[in-house]
């Protein structure tokens, strides 16, 4: 077998050899140590899977302490170029350099290849601590905006002349110079949202709810106090639901016109029956009342598309209801190029390097994530049932052990062995 790249064909669909070059970056901190357990358990994982048929041809990428301390850069061109050149790759955490005006590496890596979609699934693992009642109603996958919002990064300070241009804008142009309380003080921040940014969200995550047959996709949005950028997002989600599934979504704009036409009775009617011929519900909230869903009624969102602020807030949130930043997996894609980052969640945890206790479990399942994005999804089911039969045998490391009952403490080396015992 000759290692090959994975490539992409012009219907925007992977092409993956059976020996694919997937370049990976370690990490920083306790990056080594989570790494290399992952990377053990996809390896046993495809093995068992597939014997000798298939294999991943690991390709090393340096970036952060790493990348520092042999090229003097955090994040080398070469890096890049070989995210760009490979389609696919892996990461553990990275430090984010302090001063000197050097972005947070991982925001670099988003940008540089318009990874525009942040997916986080938010599932439960049967016996993981978590501190809701009834961890097993969360089961949801968030579609995270990744380029715009006021993450863009557009801010000026308010001493700078920058913001006193602003304001003279804001004054003469907008007339609303009243409506900056303490002019003399204000920094500022743009939030640039747009109808292409928002079309390519949404898009992905209601095709991600039809392959995945998932019922609902859920627009979540303060289109209540920002009208034109998340009354935007939420406008031109639904015209998008409706200008290009038609027939496959039903959405609760459909709902409000029946509900205005025939009566409440006839809307829950035609709901019922959409969701009874299978075709995926498109609703939206209101992002501080979903914060409140999330704990009141989880079971009633599966797949939630979402702006970037509110994205990391509800990411955390549903994170911490499933058992916290040490197994919550992420990934970072753009659809269309098809490339993809998958990364741990978590950080760092300087403290920790070296120790070998760390949850090696956020990286383990963003390479889950990885292998179903690649169509090995035996792979991928064999490491969950790993995992979750390892959990359930109440031998985990020391994040879970401190909050379980009767479990026995392992090392972050000794957790992958147990998934790997229980494929
Ligand atoms: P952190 O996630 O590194 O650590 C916070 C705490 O969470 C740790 O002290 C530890 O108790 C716990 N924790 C984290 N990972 C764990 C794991 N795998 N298993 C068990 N417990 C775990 O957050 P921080 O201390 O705010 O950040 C440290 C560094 O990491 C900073 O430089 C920060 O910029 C960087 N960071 C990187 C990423 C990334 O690369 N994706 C994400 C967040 C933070």
């Amino acid at each position: 077998m000759t290692p090959q790249k994975i490539s992409i064909d012009s219907n925007n669909n992977l092409v993956v050899p059976n020996n694919p070059i997937i370049p990976f970056i370690e990490g920083d901190g306790i990056g080594p140590d989570v790494w290399k357990a992952s990377k053990k358990v996809i390896d046993a994982a495809v093995e068992h899977c597939y014997g000798g048929e298939r294999k991943i041809e690991w390709k090393e990428m340096l970036a952060g302490e790493k990348a520092f301390n042999e090229t003097g850069e955090w994040l080398p061109a070469q890096t890049l170029e070989t995210a760009r050149e490979y389609l696919v790759s892996i990461k553990g955490p990275l430090t984010t350099p302090v001063g000197g005006g050097i972005r947070s590496l991982n925001v670099a890596l988003r940008q540089e290849l318009d990874l525009y979609v942040c997916l986080r699934p938010i599932h439960w693992f049967v016996g993981v601590p978590s501190p809701v009642h009834y961890p097993d109603r969360v089961d949801m996958v968030v579609f995270r905006e990744n380029t715009e919002d006021i993450y863009a990064g557009i801010e000026c300070n308010y001493d700078s002349p920058e913001a006193k241009k602003l304001l003279e804008f804001i004054r003469t142009e907008l007339n609303a110079g009243d409506k900056v309380r303490f002019p003399e003080t204000a920094s500022f921040g743009i939030k640039p949202v747009s109808k292409e940014g928002t079309e390519r969200l949404v898009r992905s995550a209601i095709k991600y709810a039809i392959t995945h047959k998932r019922d609902s996709v859920t627009l979540v949005h303060k289109g209540n106090i920002m009208k034109f950028t998340e009354g935007g997002f939420k406008k031109w989600g639904y015209d998008l639901a409706k200008n290009e599934f038609g027939d496959q979504v039903y959405t609760w704009e459909q709902w409000e016109a029946t509900k205005k036409a025939d009566g409440e009775n006839a809307a829950n009617q035609e709901l019922e029956k959409a969701h009874h011929d299978g075709k995926i519900i498109v609703k939206d909230v209101i992002a501080d009342n979903f914060l409140q869903q999330i704990l009141l009624a989880p079971q009633d969102y599966s797949v939630i598309a979402t702006l970037n602020l509110n994205g990391d807030y509800i990411s955390d949130a549903l994170a911490a209801a499933v058992g916290g930043i040490g197994i919550a997996p992420g990934a970072n894609i753009n659809y269309t190029s098809g490339h993809a980052i998958f990364e741990a969640t978590h950080g760092t945890a300087p403290r920790f390097a070296g120790t070998n206790t760390m949850n090696p479990s956020s990286l383990i399942l963003s390479g889950v994530m990885m292998l179903e994005y690649m169509g090995w999804d035996d792979a991928a089911k064999c490491i969950k049932n790993g995992l979750q039969t390892s959990i359930m045998h109440k031998r985990v490391t020391v994040d879970f052990y401190k909050l379980m009952d009767d479990a026995t403490q392992v090392s972050t080396t000794e957790f992958a062995d147990e998934i790997i015992k229980h494929f």
